[in-house]
């Protein structure tokens, strides 16, 4: 997705609904809750410090911001982004460039610089540990889950997460799905994006 965006993204673990109902039988929930909603927001950008970080304050929610490392909004605001993760929000990984593939559709706006289809696995894999460097520096954390950068997953046909994979406690997508906790996959949770609406 086009990073200029405000997004934010519910990855959702259904322990017992209608939708669930089906897996109810094999799926005891969540840690003896009926679901779980995890809230997202992507890209590092003004609209999360400015109005999402006390939106979820004054509910007494926590959310995950995914930060884009050489985001300006890091550079500019790092005391803000501390000062909320030390109220509870994740600070997640998504990347210090964040490449998308420029050959897919709709994709003009990827600049050549930081194009997927033109990294090598070991660059993504740098950049991402890079990344994760400076917010350990921000937050003082070592656990924190990533997001892919527009969902894409492959550099010519390898999926470059799965040489992080066991430095995140997950990472998650963009495909559209519920999922029980028994179907959660760790590796690329699906979530449901709002974008605009
Ligand atoms: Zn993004």
């Amino acid at each position: 997705m086009n990073p200029l965006k405000p997004l934010v993204l519910a990855a959702i673990l259904l322990g017992s609904s209608r939708l669930a109902a089906q897996a109810q039988a094999t799926s005891p929930g969540w840690n003896n809750k009926q679901c779980a909603v995890v809230l997202t927001y992507d890209d590092a950008i003004d609209v999360d410090l400015d109005n999402v970080v006390p939106a979820l304050d004054s509910a007494k929610l926590r959310g995950t911001f995914y930060l884009i490392g050489s985001s300006p909004v890091v550079t500019r605001r790092l005391g803000e982004w501390r000062r909320a993760a030390q109220r509870g929000h994740e600070l997640g990984n998504h990347t210090l460039f964040h490449p998308c593939d420029g050959r897919l559709p709709n994709r003009s706006w990827v600049s050549p610089d930081h194009d997927l289809s033109k990294y090598t696995v070991g660059r993504a894999v740098d950049e991402i540990r890079a990344n994760n460097v400076l917010l350990n520096a921000i937050d003082g954390k070592t656990a924190r889950t990533f997001a892919y950068p527009c969902g894409d997953l492959l550099i010519d046909g390898v999926n470059y997460y799965d040489k992080v994979k066991t430095e995140f406690v997950a990472a998650r997508g963009v495909a559209p799905g519920l999922l029980t906790a028994a179907q959660a996959k760790l590796d690329n949770m699906d979530c449901y994006s709002i974008n605009g609406q």
